[in-house]
C-alpha cells in the first residue's frame, strides 16, 4: 500500500502514487461510482482510491482506460466481478450500497421498533 500524503490517495500495487494520483486528478478525486466527493473533507480523502475496471485478478491491465476514480467502498462492493462495460458496473455497485442501506436502516430500526412507525 503507498499513500501520497499530498491527497491521501491510497493506490495498491502494481500503481505507483504518481498513476493513482493522475487518475484520481482526471475524475476530479470523484469516485466514479457513488459520487463521494474525494476533496470535500479528510475522511473522504482517506476513502479514495483507483479502481480497476476489469479486474486484476482476471488480468485486467494498468492503462488510463481500465482506472476510474474510485471509494474503498465502492471498490470493496463490486470485488471481483468482471462487467461488459463501466456502465454495467456502476449500475452493480449503485444496486449493492442499495441493498445494503436498505439492509443497514432496517437493522438499525429494531432497537427502536416499538417507536418507529412502518
Ligand atoms: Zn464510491
Amino acid at each position: 500500500m503507498l499513500i501520497d500524503f499530498r491527497t491521501l490517495t491510497m493506490v495498491a500495487r502494481p500503481l505507483t502514487p504518481e498513476e493513482g494520483l493522475r487518475i484520481l486528478k482526471r475524475d476530479n478525486f470523484v469516485c466514479q461510482y457513488c459520487g463521494l466527493d474525494g476533496m470535500a473533507s479528510f475522511e473522504n480523502a482517506l476513502a479514495m482510491s483507483v479502481d480497476f475496471l476489469h479486474p486484476r485478478a482476471h488480468k485486467g491491465r494498468k492503462h488510463a482506460g481500465n482506472l476510474v476514480a474510485c471509494c474503498r467502498p465502492c471498490n470493496m462492493l463490486k470485488g471481483r466481478h468482471v462487467f461488459k462495460s463501466f456502465d454495467e458496473a456502476k449500475a452493480y455497485v449503485l444496486a449493492r450500497r442499495d441493498e445494503l442501506r436498505k439492509s443497514w436502516d432496517s437493522e438499525r430500526r429494531q432497537p427502536h421498533g416499538a417507536a418507529a412507525k412502518a
